[in-house]
């Protein structure tokens, strides 16, 4: 279709921009650079982005009810403050391991803030996926995971997928909306090889998975009920995370990278926009991003 044209919306050069979330009520997209220690706010219709420093290694962002942002960082969930820019510990999971940080996360139809970890330099898949709920429990949900990344509900609450994403697979577990269990984990979606690996997904308002390819320099648009790539858009960046929709339609897909201020300059000049956030209408509605509820 000739009126999919990716634009370059924020040339961030972030060192790993990851963690797009759309605030439907606000019409915002909160990001995060984890290396580089940033929670990011987005403002489409001004186009001004909003660049608040952490402590820490914030690995995703979501809104919350009561105000201001959660941010999953380090070995923790905490509440961003958006006026102070103060950061406070909600909760910490039990156990991890100081040598894991916390990844990729997003929250339920429910208000649960799903949200996994990953071993910073073993190659032990030592990670752990949890959510947080809205008294602020942590539920731990799995463990042996390698690189704990995206993570998204079908329409009907009744699936939930997810991304380890040195398994080079996307699965599906049977969801439980009412009490955040997963079950039945099976493979939906294979990466083939020399594609990269799957990083972040989202998933569209006709039930596809639109899942970015980490060194694949690509966003692919899935069918999990039969396996089949459907699409592919095409991303001047290697390391492309995540991706999430946007918009007052919600039918613009929003792109983040990685690999800003750290490419050799041979490097740069193949990717000069490596760390950008990139925009494209799809032709597809996605789903919202929900809030957590505590
Ligand atoms: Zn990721």
């Amino acid at each position: 279709m000739a009126d999919k044209k990716l634009e370059l919306v924020i040339d961030a050069k972030a060192a790993l921009g990851e963690g797009p979330c759309w605030d439907s009520e606000k019409q915002l997209l909160y990001w995060v650079d984890i290396m580089g220690k940033k929670v990011h706010v987005y403002n489409p219709k001004e186009n001004t982005n909003r660049t608040i420093s952490v402590d820490g290694y914030p690995g995703a962002v979501v809104p919350r009810k009561s105000g201001g942002l959660v941010v999953a960082m380090n070995q923790g969930y905490y509440a961003l403050d958006l006026e102070t820019e103060q950061l406070t510990l909600l909760a910490s999971p039990e156990n991890e391991p100081k040598t894991n940080r916390f990844n990729d996360g997003k929250c339920d139809a429910s208000g649960r803030f799903w949200a996994g970890t990953m071993g910073m330099g073993s190659s032990e898949p030592a990670g752990n996926l949890y959510f947080l709920d809205q008294d602020l429990k942590i539920t731990h949900l799995l463990d042996g995971i390698g690189t704990s990344n995206g993570i998204a509900w079908s329409g009907d609450n009744k699936t939930m997928y997810y991304i380890d994403s040195p398994t080079k697979q996307v699965v599906a577990f049977d969801f439980d909306l009412s009490s955040g269990e997963i079950k039945n984990k099976r493979v939906v979606v294979n990466i083939p090889e020399g594609e990269g690996v799957p990083d972040g997904m989202t998933i569209d308002s006709e039930g596809m998975l639109w899942v970015a390819q980490w060194g694949g320099y690509k966003v692919s648009r899935w069918n999990p009920h039969t396996g089949e790539r459907l699409e592919i858009i095409s991303v001047p960046v290697e390391r492309v995370t995540s991706c999430t929709f946007g918009g007052e339609n919600l039918d613009e897909l929003y792109i983040t990278t990685a690999g800003g201020g750290s490419l050799s300059e041979e490097e740069l000049e193949k990717q000069p926009h490596a760390g950008g956030v990139f925009r494209i209408k799809v032709g597809v509605k996605g789903t919202i991003n929900y809030a957590f509820n505590g």
